[in-house]
C-alpha cells in the first residue's frame, strides 16, 4: 500500500469566510500531498513501513530505523497532522455533549478556553500546530513545532490547528490572531467530542 492524500469530506470553500477556498485548495493539494509524497519516498525501501498506518508509525517512532526517522518524523508528521486537522474543521457547529462538559470542567467554560487556547497559539514561535490533549486522563493545550505530533509522546489529540504561515498567509497575511479567531466558527465540535469519547474508552 502506498500512502495516499485522502480527499476532503467537503468543498474547498465550505469554510469561507474563515477560511478561504484558495488556501484550502493549495493547502490540501499541494501542502499535505507534498508531505505524502515525501514520506513515500522516506520508506520506500521499508516495506513493513509502506503497510503499516502512519498513526502507528508516528505512535513508535523509536521503532523506526534511525536513518529514516527524521524524515518519518516530519513528513509523517505532515501527512498524519493534517489529515487530522480537516477532520476536525466544519463551519458553525456548536459546542456540545461530553467535550463540552469537560472543556468547561477544566478551563472554567468555553470563553476561557479559547483564550488560553489563542495565548498558546500567539506565543508560540514560528511554524507549528497547537492542540487539545488528552493526557494521563486530563484535558490539556500544547504546541509542537515543525510536524511534530503528540501521538509521538502517547498523547491523544482531540483538536488541532495548524499555525504554519501557508495555513493563513493568503487572507490573513501577518494576522494569526484573526486567523485564531476565525477558527472558532469552523471547528467540528461533533468530531472533536467523537474523538473524546474514543480517547476516554
Ligand atoms: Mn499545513
Amino acid at each position: 500500500m502506498k500512502h495516499i492524500l485522502s480527499l476532503l469530506e467537503y468543498d474547498y470553500d465550505s469554510l469561507e469566510p474563515y477560511i478561504d477556498r484558495q488556501t484550502m485548495e493549495i493547502h490540501h493539494k499541494k501542502h499535505h500531498q507534498a508531505y505524502i509524497d515525501n514520506f513515500n519516498k522516506a520508506v520506500e525501501n521499508y516495506p513493513e513501513l509502506k503497510n503499516k498506518d502512519i498513526r502507528e508509525i508516528l505512535s513508535n517512532l523509536n521503532k523506526v530505523p534511525e536513518d529514516i526517522r527524521l524524515s518519518v518524523k516530519n513528513h509523517g508528521g505532515g501527512y498524519f497532522n493534517h489529515s487530522f486537522f480537516w477532520k476536525i474543521l466544519k463551519k458553525d457547529i456548536e459546542p456540545k455533549g461530553e467535550i463540552k462538559e469537560a472543556i468547561e470542567r477544566q478551563f472554567g467554560s468555553l470563553e476561557e478556553f479559547q483564550d488560553k487556547f489563542k495565548k498558546l497559539a500567539l506565543s508560540h514561535f514560528g511554524s507549528g500546530w497547537v492542540w487539545l490533549i488528552l493526557d494521563k486522563g486530563k484535558l490539556s493545550l500544547l504546541s509542537t513545532p515543525n510536524q511534530d505530533s503528540p501521538i509521538s509522546d502517547g498523547k491523544i489529540p482531540l483538536l488541532t490547528l495548524d499555525i504554519w504561515e501557508h495555513a493563513y498567509y493568503l487572507k490573513y497575511q501577518n494576522k494569526r490572531a484573526d486567523y485564531i479567531d476565525a477558527f472558532f466558527h469552523v471547528i467540528d465540535w461533533s468530531n472533536v467530542n467523537k474523538n473524546y469519547q474514543e480517547a476516554i474508552k
